[in-house]
């Protein structure tokens, strides 16, 4: 009977969240309070803290520098680590592929613009900027053409075509774009105002077999499955404090068939040995507690706030006004809802909600010039939450509507 059937698998659902809830100490800490700013960074679960206190108490030590265990035992983590990021991204190619660990994906991204981009491009070359996403995955590149400009080196800079309707990447459009002089193109694989996958997987056909494609990962390691094989991507770059490891972790995987390999220049210093065991331990978790899962269910918690909040007129979603979740072959709304009330002022939303114990994103959303640049409240969520504040966060929301 299907409707028995889905009735057990959303029970089975729910069981496995209250069990995986109550391993975020900081979450179980504060009944009273709902995080819902996972996608500025996200809160650890207690596996993650008890490997940083177990590297700090055992084995502390820089890496590649010594001959005595814990140095020995600092460099193979990090060696490990970098293996652990190939798997967890479904790497095709783990023997020509590379991972290079940086503070987050502003710093990776802008290594790749400025390390690595600026060596590639040629006079009269043409590059693909999403000036509607992230400023992060903007300004590095167009800094990268200003600095070769300097140089006499004339790179055009095309505009990636959304959909009005959904903010989604227009692919037909972009196709028509791409020239025998399109080197480069930046995307986003979920984007951090509007919620919506940005099917990158359509890309490598609209670009062509030649451009090298370089993806913005923040909003989408840790919340759904990430597969290097299926996307066909040059360059993934996430952050790994948003992927429940320490703040100051992240890592840039790069391909290594198109261009010359990445291998940053210059003194890289000690590198965040303690975030990079944080890093190794939250991909375990994350595994254990199955990235499907935690997909399923945050997908089905910003499609609930979605719904509700297009029952209460004086919201207005950003983005697509959909789900989005159900019934669409093309886009799914993962775990980011942003939205505004007609009459009170997003900051001020921001504060009332918080005096209802919710903490929210309540500002403009460091989009790229194309982009929305009034403030807006975004929910953002994470494998932590529950059905239970999202609806406690909607009778707050009716109440004000
Ligand atoms: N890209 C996207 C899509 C993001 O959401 C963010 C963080 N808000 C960043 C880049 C920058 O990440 P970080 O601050 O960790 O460098």
């Amino acid at each position: 009977m299907p409707g028995h059937a889905a009735a057990t698998e959303a029970e089975d659902l729910a069981a496995w969240h209250s069990a995986l809830r109550a391993q975020f100490p900081i979450v179980a800490g504060h009944p009273g309070l709902a995080y819902l700013d996972s996608a500025a960074t996200a809160q650890k679960p207690q596996a993650v803290l008890d490997v940083v206190q177990e590297y700090l108490t055992t084995s502390n030590a820089n890496a590649g520098r010594g001959t005595y265990p814990w140095a020995n035992r600092t460099t193979s983590l990090i060696e490990d680590t970098g293996r652990r990021v190939k798997t967890f991204l479904g790497d095709p190619d783990p023997d020509t592929s590379a991972v290079h660990f940086v503070s987050g994906t502003t710093e990776g991204l802008r290594l790749v613009a400025l390390d690595w981009l600026v060596h590639e491009l040629r006079d009269g070359d043409e590059i693909i900027l999403p000036f509607a996403d992230h400023e992060a995955n903007l300004s590095p590149w167009l800094e990268a053409v200003e600095s070769l400009a300097r140089q006499g080196t004339r790179v055009t800079v095309r505009e990636m075509p959304y959909q009005a309707s959904s903010g989604d990447y227009d692919t037909d459009r972009l196709a028509g774009l791409v020239t025998s002089r399109t080197r480069f193109v930046a995307v986003t694989h979920v984007h951090h105002v509007y919620g919506g996958d940005m099917n990158v997987h359509r890309i490598r056909r609209a670009v062509g077999p030649d451009a090298v494609i370089c993806m913005d990962a923040a909003q989408s390691v840790g919340h759904l499955p990430v597969s290097m094989k299926a996307l066909d991507v040059d360059f993934a770059v996430f952050s790994g404090h948003k992927a429940l490891a320490l703040p100051g972790t992240g890592a840039v995987w790069s391909r290594g068939v198109r261009g010359a390999p990445f291998a940053p220049r210059g003194w890289g210093g000690t590198p965040n040995t303690v975030g990079i065991a944080s890093l190794h331990a939250a991909l375990d978790w994350l595994d254990r507690a199955g990235v499907e899962r935690i997909e399923r269910w945050t997908v089905e918690l910003a499609s609930r706030l979605t719904d509700g909040l297009r029952t209460l007129p004086p919201y207005h979603v950003v983005g697509c006004q959909l789900s989005l979740a159900k019934g669409s072959s093309v886009q799914q709304r993962h775990g980011i809802v942003t939205f505004r009330h007609r009459d009170i002022d997003s900051a001020d939303l921001g504060f009332i909600l918080f005096s209802h114990g919710f903490m929210v994103r309540a500002d403009s959303l460091c989009q790229g010039r194309a982009g929305e640049n009034r403030s807006s409240v975004r929910v953002s969520l994470h494998a932590y939450n529950s059905r239970h504040e999202v609806d406690r966060l909607l009778e707050v929301l009716t109440e004000l509507s």
